[in-house]
């Protein structure tokens, strides 16, 4: 659609275009039920099949086994850095955690709120441009879990596969920048939770999938919907919940079936991040600086030699209707968030700009390799 930009934001992010035509007619009316999709009780047919469908699409497409719930909780991934302590750290228990960037620091930090933590390893001397090699992860003794961020969204980085864990250990995912971008095997998790807004859906919702054992520990005394037995007892229907973004996620889930499922996104993901990854080893111009083994097929970071010429890339590239483009303020630089829905033609917009930008603005001799 020619009024819409190349839309690179980090999150929200795109979402698939047939999604949302679906959506534009479902809000008026769903299913000819004279109601759109906004204004229908959760507690009423319609919507019941609506949540029934967007957590059998999960199952699906993810092989999810039958010992496994999928829950739809709100605040964001932010609120199970809280919870994920909350229920599954036992009093004098040890909950340990891989720091790998910005989000996995939140993680842990808000861990430490409710229990021991212990850092099995951190990112921060590299400056979180890599991710570290298994041999640098140090366990405690008997960890509750093990707390990872399987992408990085900040810095660019992606773990490639899972670190092995203690024999026995749930191994909990912070997806969000990642979910369903590729076949994830949900067996390796005792938990996997992720904020919407990046690869399932709009804001407002986190999908998570545990393994129902995992809810029983946690205390009677926490607060009703900060467990999440309540979600599992009640499938996600305790009180109200946010509809029309659990009615988002069952269509993106949807759309990833019908366009080739986990493998066929894996295939497309790697394509479209093989298109900038290429151009930028062989630009004179602009950096990578995650190390090669390390990068992110969702979020690409790059910059060039100076901030001013950064900010006259964006500037331009704003334009030229690419949108989205700055990088997050605590990595500088720019950041291509090229997420499930991103168009292959939006990467191909994006690449031929970096090009004519780079022929635009040579490069001096001596002034590369400068950060
Ligand atoms: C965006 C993001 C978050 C924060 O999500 P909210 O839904 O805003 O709380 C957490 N973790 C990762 C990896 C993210 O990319």
């Amino acid at each position: 659609m020619t009024d819409r930009s190349h839309n690179f934001g980090a999150g929200p992010g795109v979402l698939p275009e047939p999604v949302l035509l679906q959506a534009q007619q479902d809000l008026w009316n769903i299913a000819g039920s004279g109601i759109g999709i906004a204004e229908h009780s959760h507690r009423g047919k319609v919507f019941d099949k609506i949540i029934l469908e967007a957590e059998d699409e999960a199952r699906r497409l993810a092989g999810i086994p039958d010992n496994y719930k999928v829950l739809f909780i709100q605040g964001g991934a932010t609120q199970q850095f809280a919870m994920v302590p909350m229920n599954l750290l036992p009093a004098g228990g040890v909950a340990d955690y891989l720091l790998t960037g910005v989000w996995a620091e939140k993680a842990w930090k808000e861990a430490q709120k409710f229990g021991t933590t212990h850092v099995a390893v951190s990112g921060e001397g590299s400056k979180y441009t890599r991710i570290p090699a298994v041999a640098e992860i140090t366990y405690s003794a008997k960890p509750a879990y093990v707390h990872l961020t399987t992408n990085n969204t900040i810095y660019g980085t992606q773990w490639k596969t899972e670190p092995p864990v203690p024999l026995g250990v749930p191994l909990v995912a912070d997806t969000s920048s990642d979910m369903f971008s590729r076949p994830i095997d949900v067996s390796k998790y005792g938990l996997i939770y992720a904020g919407a807004q990046k690869n399932l859906g709009p804001s407002g919702i986190v999908m998570v999938i545990m393994r129902a054992d995992l809810a029983d520990a946690a205390p009677a005394a926490l607060p009703t919907m900060l467990q999440y037995r309540t979600y599992l007892k009640e499938r996600s229907l305790y009180n109200t919940p946010p509809t029309f973004a659990i009615y988002m996620v069952g269509l993106v889930l949807k759309w990833i079936r019908e366009t080739g499922g986990l493998a066929g996104m894996a295939e497309r993901n790697a394509e479209k991040a093989k298109l900038v990854y290429d151009f930028l080893d062989q630009s004179a111009l602009f950096q990578a600086p995650v190390h090669p083994d390390s990068r992110s097929l969702m979020n690409i970071v790059f910059r060039c030699p100076t901030e001013e010429l950064d900010t006259k890339f964006l500037g331009e590239a704003g334009k030229r209707g690419l949108s989205g483009l700055k990088g997050h303020r605590s990595a500088g630089g720019m950041r291509a968030s090229v997420y499930n829905a991103c168009p292959r033609g939006s990467v191909v917009a994006l690449v031929d700009f970096m090009k004519e930008f780079e022929l635009a603005n040579p490069v001096r001799a001596g002034a590369s390799g400068q950060v």
